[in-house]
């Protein structure tokens, strides 16, 4: 029996609604609207597309958004004043810095200037040490969207073994600590798994992945994962987006798999939609935290 879907286009849809609804329903009691500013140095076609759908997503929930589009040649001292003055605006609710940022532009300097309050991307190391120490403030967008897409179909993480493949900032390794976490009153979505992280330097990367109740694959590497490698009735989430034939997006997943898996995830359509969708829930946040 070919994999079940893991619909992230149509749970993303259902969970936009809901924010919706939670956006008029604090417009009702006065509150300002939440309010998304989006910065995107540079003209990287990619970047200039992710900006679009966030902003469209923003508008269709009641979001504001604002963008700051800044030339190519920006230097950074620009950038980081510029960062200032939104951390000091209050009808700013959160601020999403679009990477990678040109060359003359260090990265972890922008990211430490976004005020702890306003990051929902959750790249600050204040936000990241509140995450790994299970108070966070934030959950980053992209595990957060995956751990909803597997949670919201009814599939319990709980003492399953999860591998997840990738290790970086952005997506394996927040995504592994999420993962493995005890659910509390202040980290909820803790999920009891027991998690195994692969990488470049894993020997034996098929016989890790067989072992998975659940298989995660965020390597950013075309048809990474092949059948062989997949226990069968496994749920297999594809986090990848690498640019296929035709300038379609594939993931790291590799045709067949939908044979032997429970549960998968397509690209596009899976957790793409969900990630968007969970830089709206933050904003939200963000104006519950900075507005009450
Ligand atoms: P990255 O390049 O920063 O990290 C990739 C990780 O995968 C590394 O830790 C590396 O060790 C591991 N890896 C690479 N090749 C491997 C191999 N052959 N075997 C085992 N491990 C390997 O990438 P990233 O930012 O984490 O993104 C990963 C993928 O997810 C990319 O395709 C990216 O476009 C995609 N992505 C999608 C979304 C979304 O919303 N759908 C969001 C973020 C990233």
């Amino acid at each position: 029996m070919p994999a079940r879907r893991l619909d992230g286009k149509a749970l993303a849809a259902e969970m936009r609604t809901e924010i919706a609804a939670a956006i008029a329903a604090r417009t009702a009691l006065g509150k300002r609207p939440p309010g998304l500013t989006v910065v995107l140095v540079g003209d990287n076609p990619a970047s200039h597309s992710y900006v679009r759908n966030k902003q469209k997503a923003c508008t269709e929930v009641g979001i504001r958004s604002t963008l700051h589009h800044l030339p190519t040649d920006t230097s950074e001292a620009e950038l980081l004043s510029l960062l200032a003055s939104l951390n000091a605006d209050p009808s700013v609710h959160g601020i999403l810095v679009q990477l990678p940022l040109p060359p003359q532009i260090r990265e972890d300097a922008v990211i430490e200037a976004v005020g702890t309050l306003k990051d929902v991307d959750c790249f600050h190391p204040e936000n990241v040490g509140r995450l790994a120490a299970g108070i966070p403030r934030y959950y980053p967008c992209t595990p957060y969207g995956v751990i909803h897409l597997i949670r919201r179909n009814g599939i319990d993480l709980a003492g399953k073994d999860v591998v997840v493949v990738g290790r970086s900032n952005i997506v394996g390794k927040p995504l592994a600590l999420m993962l493995m976490q005890k659910p509390t009153k202040q980290n909820p979505t803790g999920c009891d798994a027991t998690v195994t992280v692969a990488h470049t330097r894993t020997p034996d990367l098929a016989g890790v992945c067989r072992r998975a109740d659940v298989l995660i694959a965020a390597a950013g590497k075309t048809g990474l994962i092949t059948a062989d490698m997949v226990k069968p009735g496994a749920v297999v989430v594809d986090v990848g987006t690498n640019p296929g034939p035709n300038g379609k997006l594939v993931g790291d997943v590799a045709p067949g798999v939908e044979d032997v898996a429970g549960w998968l995830s397509p690209v596009p359509g899976g957790v793409g939609p969900m990630t968007i969708t969970l830089l709206l829930e933050n904003t939200v946040r963000a104006a519950e935290l900075i507005d009450g």
